[in-house]
């Protein structure tokens, strides 16, 4: 499972750059942002698939397309992995919103930030500080 941090990230799909996808991490787990998006490979229709539900084609053609979307997002999470903090960059960058509770940022600091007034208050101050300086590098290295 997961070991990223709750939060909201957001890289380019690997197959079409040109695609940011979004999630939100909740105890290890990661979902498309926002709820119900489709991301990766296209979902088979039923209108194409080799066999009636439960027959043996048709077991096999949704195993592979399980095994496709699945190596699919495998890489997308090792995207976030390489870089956690940029992936929530990213996030806060396309939609303005908090990576910490994905609620809208609406002052220049939060954005800068990435974090609005009410998450960065709960961080404690020492956590605050090496999450600045940890800013401070990614935004050096991008
Ligand atoms: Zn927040």
């Amino acid at each position: 499972m997961s070991t990223l941090p709750d939060g909201y990230y957001a890289v380019p799909d690997p197959d079409d750059p040109d695609t940011m996808t979004r999630w939100r991490v909740d105890s290890g787990g990661m979902h498309p942002h926002p709820a119900k998006t489709w991301y990766g490979p296209a979902r088979p229709l039923r209108k194409d698939a080799p066999g009636k539900p439960g027959t043996d084609e048709y077991i096999a053609w949704m195993r592979d397309y399980f095994d496709e979307w699945g190596s699919w997002a495998r890489r997308v999470k090792e995207a976030i992995e390489a870089n956690p903090l940029i992936a929530r960059f990213h996030f806060t960058e396309s939609t303005g919103h908090c990576h910490n509770c994905g609620r809208v940022l609406t002052d220049g600091t939060s954005r800068t930030l990435g974090i609005g007034p009410d998450c960065r208050e709960r961080i404690p101050h020492d956590l605050f500080s090496a999450y600045l300086a940890e800013v401070k590098r990614a935004r050096e290295v991008r």
